[in-house]
């Protein structure tokens, strides 16, 4: 059977959701070798493998932490010269994306990103995306060189399959470019103890309904009864009442989680093409004429200012 490397996204080896996604999904294309740059791949291999990586290719050098993307070009470009692999799948995070970018450009290859589904076909895999502001879904096929695709966060559930995920040594020489660009401070943000939004199983998010920064307590609580991330709209974010980083929308984040909250929005197309891929959705609106309605699974006309502290408290008693 063919094999499909997959860019291994972790912080030390705790390997991050979306790689257990991309596993998942390159399982239907052929046998999954996941590719894992950095320290800690004999934490992560347990983890690749009971998704179903049959073999780990690992490894590690300074140049991983200390400079930008291109030694990890330099090294899935080994990779895919060692395994001839039927696909290349990155997460779409703003790294894999650039990963996968330069990859495609140095294997002359095409190039799908953000791809919210994948399936095997008989001249290669077939990506689905949702593009134009989500108003159209498109079905395309990479017809030159070895298929290079990103898929977005929460695209599929992640699903075990044991494999023998045997860790073996990749060898990586790094060319000129690789130290071109040399990272001089990491400063994490301030955890708010909640999940990444576009990585998150289930949003909450907050609208110009919400009426000020303060009333976002209302959001975060709902948030944190679910272990849910928290979004915003723009004219949310505008208000200066959520951060910009919170943003979902056509000029913020996409984010398609299994369950998305949408309390004081009206649905607008801009802030539906950052959402509207989302599995479950709930909309709390007092309007019973809001455009949200039109996509959601469950919607509660309703102020939200009596909706969400009683859905918060349904939550936490059950
Ligand atoms: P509104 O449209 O004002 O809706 C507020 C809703 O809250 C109303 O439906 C109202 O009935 C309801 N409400 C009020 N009080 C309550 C209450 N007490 N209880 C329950 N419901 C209540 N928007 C985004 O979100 N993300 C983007 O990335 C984005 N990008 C854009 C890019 C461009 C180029 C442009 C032109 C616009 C963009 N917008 C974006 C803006 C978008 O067009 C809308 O203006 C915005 O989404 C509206 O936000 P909202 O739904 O919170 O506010």
């Amino acid at each position: 059977m063919a094999e499909v490397l997959v860019f291994v996204d972790h912080v030390d080896g705790s390997v991050r959701k979306p790689t257990l996604e991309l596993l998942t999904l390159a399982r239907r294309l052929g046998d999954p070798v996941a590719v894992h740059l950095g320290a800690g791949a004999d934490e992560a291999a347990p983890v690749l493998a009971e998704y179903g990586a049959t073999r780990v290719l690992t490894a590690d050098a300074p140049e991983f932490a200390d400079y930008l993307v291109v030694p990890k070009v330099d090294a899935v470009q080994a990779a895919v010269a060692a395994v001839s692999p039927a696909a290349v799948l990155f997460p779409s995070s703003s790294d894999g994306k650039e990963i996968a970018a330069r990859l495609a450009l140095r294997l002359e290859s095409g190039l799908i990103t953000d791809a919210v589904d994948l399936t095997a076909g008989d001249e290669g895999p077939v990506a689905t995306q949702s593009v134009f502001a989500a108003g159209y879904t498109t079905r395309s096929r990479i017809t030159r060189g070895t298929p290079v695709i990103t898929v977005k966060p929460n695209s599929t559930a992640p699903e075990a399959a044991p494999a023998a995920g045997a860790v073996e040594q990749l060898e990586v020489s790094f060319g000129e470019l690789a130290t071109g660009t040399k990272v001089v401070s990491r400063t994490p943000r301030a955890s708010t103890g909640r999940p990444e939004l576009t990585e998150a199983a289930i949003v909450v998010s907050g609208g110009r309904g919400v009426n000020g920064a303060e009333n976002f307590a209302l959001i975060e609580a709902l948030a944190d009864s679910l272990g849910a991330a928290v979004g915003a709209s723009r004219a949310a974010v505008d208000a200066g009442w959520y951060p910009h980083a919170s943003q979902v929308g056509q000029t913020g984040k996409t984010v398609s989680p299994q369950l998305y909250v949408a309390a004081g929005i009206s649905g607008a197309i801009q802030h539906r093409a950052g959402m509207q891929t989302s599995k479950t959705i709930v909309a709390v609106n007092k309007d019973s004429e809001a455009p949200i309605f039109e996509l959601v699974d469950f919607g509660v006309v309703g102020d939200l200012f009596t909706v969400v502290p009683a859905l918060t408290d349904e939550v936490k008693n059950r």
